[in-house]
């Protein structure tokens, strides 16, 4: 996988422009807050969208709704021009192909790193073992932890189980990988290494939708970036336009506290 190596800006036909993930007209209510109001989103394959945002705006909703941990009150969302199932089985696969990091890593407690990488290549994809042991072994050593393999996740340092958790996610082979904050819960000296690893695979072509406060992330990784508050898309932009002028007052006064 990591010898694959795309051109973000290649442009013309073939896989660049194909839409994986779409959002259309999509809107979700928790009572009575409507969290997520008219949401219009395309993320193309290979595509590096980073969403931000105020606290509250609907970023955490918005990505659970891509992986289905959220259902939406109307509109659609799909993935590789698929609607999300609604159960079982194909639930299942859709999630597996929709990789999530989360802000706290998730990985299971009782389980070693090695079976944490494992245990869904067995499930879900029906790899067996030995060949799925192989390649956790080889997505632990791409984020640097292969020497963590028999540890449980407690031993490890936040950054060192972040990204194990990244490894979890890609050992199922996804279309598109969602992070959301996936270093706020991280001391700052470990910030770094997995941002590291989010930058490379982005280099690597993956289909990204990264939540980020990391304001130098996303200049240097995103082709896109998503500016949200209170539930709607206000502003899409590259990050150089962006950042140099943002122009919503929203986005300008968001900018104006963070940076
Ligand atoms: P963000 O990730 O941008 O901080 P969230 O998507 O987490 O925003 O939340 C958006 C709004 O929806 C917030 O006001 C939050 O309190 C509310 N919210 C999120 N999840 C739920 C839930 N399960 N039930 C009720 N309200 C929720
Ligand atoms: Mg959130």
């Amino acid at each position: 996988m990591s010898e694959v190596s795309v051109t973000k800006d290649a442009g013309g036909p073939g896989p660049a422009t194909d839409k994986l993930v779409v959002l259309d007209n999509v809107n979700k209510h928790f009572g009575a807050l409507h969290v997520l109001q008219d949401i219009e989103l395309t993320v193309a394959r290979g595509e590096v969208v980073v969403v931000i945002g105020p606290s509250g705006s609907g970023k955490s909703t918005l990505c659970r709704t891509i992986n289905r941990l959220e259902t939406v009150d109307s509109g659609r969302v799909t993935i590789d021009d698929k609607p999300l199932p609604e159960e079982g089985k194909e639930l299942a696969k859709l999630r597996a192909d929709v990789g999530m990091v989360f802000q706290s890593f998730n990985l299971f407690a009782h389980k070693t790193v090695l079976e944490n990488v494992t245990l869904g290549q067995v499930k879900v994809r029906k790899t067996d073992k030995q060949a799925a042991e192989t390649k956790a072994r080889a997505l632990l050593d791409r984020v640097g932890v292969g020497n963590q393999a028999d540890k449980y996740p407690a031993q490890l340092s936040g950054g060192q189980q972040q990204r194990v958790a990244i490894a979890r996610a890609l050992a199922m082979d996804p279309k598109v990988m969602l992070f959301d904050e996936p270093t706020s819960a991280l001391d700052p000296e470990m910030i770094n290494e997995v941002l590291e690893v989010m930058q490379q695979l982005a280099r690597d072509g993956m289909t990204m939708v990264v939540v980020t406060h990391e304001m130098g992330f996303a200049r240097s990784a995103a082709n896109r970036v998503v500016f949200m508050a209170d539930g709607r898309i206000v502003e899409e932009a590259t990050p150089d336009q962006f950042f140099s002028n943002p122009r919503s007052d929203r986005a300008k006064d968001f900018l104006s506290k963070i940076l």
